[in-house]
Order: C-alpha cells, then structure tokens, then sequence
C-alpha cells in the first residue's frame, strides 16, 4: 500500500511541499502519496484526526502550527521550545508532534551557504512563531551572542525571558540597534507586503551575511536593502527544503540530497 502523507495549512494552494517531497521519495525509489488539504480555521484536530486513520505523516503549516501542538499525543523537545509543530508522524500507535523549521534554517545557513554560527553575533529580527523556532537550534551551534529586536519589543523580552532557563538571548530595539553583527535573519513577515524594516546600515559589516526567510521569485524586500547597503543577501528557499528534509527523515529514517531540490524549486518559482 502506498504511504499517505499530507500538508495542513490554509491558504495551501501555494505549497511546495508536495514536489519537494516527491523529488526525495525518488532519490530512494520511495512510493508515497502527498497531498495539500485546506482546513478551515477551528477545524483542524477533526481533519488531522481523519488524515492519520490513513496516513503516517503530515506537515503542518500557518495557521495551524499551535493547535498541531496540542493535536500530537507527544513532542520533541524542539517543538515544546518553539511552542510549534510543523511535523507530525504516526509511530507506534502514538502521534508525535515535531518541530523542523529550526534546523532546516540552521542547515541552509552552515551547510548549504557555508556560513558558521561559531563565536558569530546573530541578529534575529521577529519575535513571531518562525523566529521562536530557530532560537533554539541557532544556540546549539555555539554563536557568541543571539540578540533578538521586534516591532511590538515586549514580544522580543517576553520571548527572551521564556528562553532564559536554557540559554541567554539578548534584546534589543530597532532604534538603538547600532553595532555590526556576523549573521542577521529576518525572521518577520515585513517582505510579505513589501515593507522595509527601520534597520540602520550601521549593523552591517563587510562580511555580515543576511538571510530573509522570505522567499520568492525576486528578491525580498529585506535582502533590496541589504544590496543597497552593499550587502549579499539570500532568501529562504534553501530553509524550507531543508526543514522539509528533516520531516523526510524523522517518517522514512533516510536523510535525502537537498542541493537538487532546491535548485528545482527555484526554477519554478
Ligand atoms: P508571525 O505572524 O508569527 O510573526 C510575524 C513577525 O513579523 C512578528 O514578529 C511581527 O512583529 C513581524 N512583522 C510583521 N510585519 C512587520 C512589519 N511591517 N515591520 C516589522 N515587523 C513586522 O509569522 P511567522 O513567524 O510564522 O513567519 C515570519 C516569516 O517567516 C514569514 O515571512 C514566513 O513566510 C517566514 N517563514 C519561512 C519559512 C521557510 O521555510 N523559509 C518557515 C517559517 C516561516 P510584531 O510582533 O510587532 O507584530
């Protein structure tokens, strides 16, 4: 029987999940169905109860990430840390709530963009779900400081706060931020609508890499500024395969190539 998976979100139309997870599926002669399922919002425990009486894997995407939280009879420590599920696999019986988008953000940047987090000082602008998430996995990989600034800054305190049992995250606002960083993230969703973010060009020096979760077929908004700041930047495509690539991984226990992957997405962008 072919294996069932899916991606809950709503809107879903625009999902790349499922190419992304057919092209890994093929690297390993993989039979699986994947399919996108709109879920009104309230609905989506029924629809994901319904899903998992067939199927043993699906993602989870806006606006459901929280209520997946709940939905999962267990979690890993990455989803209880980003207060999100994107991942959920049906092992032994047991619904098991996951979080990749953090490690998918911290691959692209050290392995697919070759840029260390080691000793490194990272900006992370947002203090929404996708920022939340990654806090976690970036501390993991050593940097030197992790300082966070938010439009709404209490949000940025109260998440730095909930963090503080297990590591230090300093925060800033956007007026005072001044001083150079190795490694800045948008992690808002500012590109959606095009905006610009009240950054000075001060925290940019000549080797910050600056990375926009956003992705698209031009460049963010975000990465415009950095250019003209004389910056490079790059967007997150390269996230969303991998944090793809890890969901891969936790349902079949094979870690596929992303390189391929993302270059096919991309094309069709
Ligand atoms: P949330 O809605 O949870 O958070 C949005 C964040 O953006 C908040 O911090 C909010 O600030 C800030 N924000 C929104 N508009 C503006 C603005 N005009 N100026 C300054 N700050 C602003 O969204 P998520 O955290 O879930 O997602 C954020 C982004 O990350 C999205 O663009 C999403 O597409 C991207 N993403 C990409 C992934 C990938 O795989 N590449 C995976 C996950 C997310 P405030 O608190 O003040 O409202």
């Amino acid at each position: 029987m072919i294996k069932q998976f899916a991606v809950f979100g709503n809107p879903i139309a625009h999902s790349q999940s499922p190419t992304i997870h057919t092209a890994f599926a093929k690297q390993f002669q993989i039979q699986l169905h994947y399919e996108k399922i709109q879920v009104d919002v309230g609905a989506f425990a029924f629809a994901a109860e319904a899903f998992f009486q067939r199927g043993i894997g699906a993602n989870v995407t806006v606006p459901f990430k929280e209520e997946a939280l709940c939905f999962a009879d267990s979690l890993s420590q990455a989803a209880q840390l980003a207060g999100a599920v994107n991942t959920l696999a049906l092992k032994d019986g047991v619904i098991v709530g996951d979080n990749t988008d953090g490690i998918g953000l911290v691959r692209d940047i050290r392995d697919n963009h070759k840029q260390s987090f080691v000793d490194k000082k990272v900006l992370i602008i947002g203090a929404g779900g996708a920022a939340r998430g990654v806090i976690l996995p970036i501390a993991k990989e050593n940097p030197q400081l992790i300082m966070l600034v938010n439009r709404s800054a209490e949000k940025a305190v109260l998440l730095a706060k909930q963090f503080s049992p297990f590591i230090e995250v300093k925060t800033d606002t956007f007026e005072r931020l001044n001083t150079v960083f190795d490694i800045i993230i948008n992690a808002t969703s500012a590109s959606l609508s095009g905006q610009t973010l009240p950054l000075s060009s001060h925290i940019l020096g000549t080797d910050t890499f600056v990375y926009d979760m956003m992705y698209g077929a031009k460049p963010t908004a975000f990465m415009h500024w950095a250019t003209t700041c004389g910056a490079s930047s790059v967007d997150g495509l390269g996230m969303l395969v991998e944090q793809a690539a890890a969901s891969f991984a936790i349902w079949h226990g094979l870690f596929p190539k992303t390189a391929s992957v993302i270059q096919k997405i991309r094309q069709q962008l």
